[in-house]
């Protein structure tokens, strides 16, 4: 067993036990634990829109990124290259974090501006071009609020805020630092003050911040 799945077990485990506790009536907390186990193990359901082809399109994804071979030819289709239209598959644990968000925000649209991109002028160190990038929004929800969860629970990610274009650029860099930045005035600015305040010790909630589809 890898330790991140010791480390789910150990806090479902924990979870069930508050559960049970602050149930009305007894109910095991052996029982619940297996209720969250199932949850755990349920994929997710992915309601994306297309914002280039304006249509919408809903996939299911596992928790850890991965999925049928169907479905993962049509999520690749999806997120091709717009502008060369090539495709290639994007890396599993962004499509994890993407499962995540779906699930966080259980019912809510997301919009996708792009993924992969290999078209002339699109950085050869780009994690697009690298497919571990998507760019997105969710209808009905905070920039700031899905930046935040994103930084403040995962490491080994870039996360980048795009307030005037209204996006946020998630990515998976298994072999890279972490990184935070805004978008402002066509530059990025890196260190951005929303980054060290969502990890201050006070305002994380988890103890220790997550890989991509651990
Ligand atoms: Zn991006």
């Amino acid at each position: 067993m890898v330790p991140g799945i010791i480390e789910v077990k150990l806090a479902t485990t924990l979870m069930a036990g508050w559960m049970a506790a602050a149930s009305p009536v007894p109910v095991p907390s052996e029982v619940v634990a297996l209720l969250l186990e199932a949850k755990a193990a349920t994929p997710v359901e992915v309601k994306l829109y297309d914002e280039n082809l304006r249509v919408d399109a809903t996939v299911v994804l596992r928790r850890d990124g991965s999925t049928d071979p169907v479905t993962k030819k049509a999520v690749t289709k999806l997120f091709r290259c717009r502008v060369t239209n090539r495709s290639y598959p994007i890396k599993q644990r962004t499509l994890a974090m993407l499962a995540d968000i779906a699930d966080r925000y259980d019912g809510k649209t997301i919009e996708f501006v792009s993924a992969y991109r290999v078209q002339r002028g699109e950085s050869r160190t780009s994690p697009h071009r690298d497919a571990r990038a998507i760019d997105f929004r969710i209808r009905g929800v905070q920039l700031r609020e899905i930046r935040d969860y994103l930084w403040r629970n995962y490491s080994e990610v870039g996360i980048g805020w795009y307030p005037s274009e209204q996006f946020i650029h998630m990515d998976s860099r298994p072999t890279l630092h972490d990184t935070a930045w805004t978008f402002l005035k066509g530059n990025n600015r890196y260190k951005p003050y929303w980054a060290e305040l969502a990890r201050r010790p006070e305002s994380t909630r988890t103890v220790a911040a997550r890989r991509p589809g651990s």
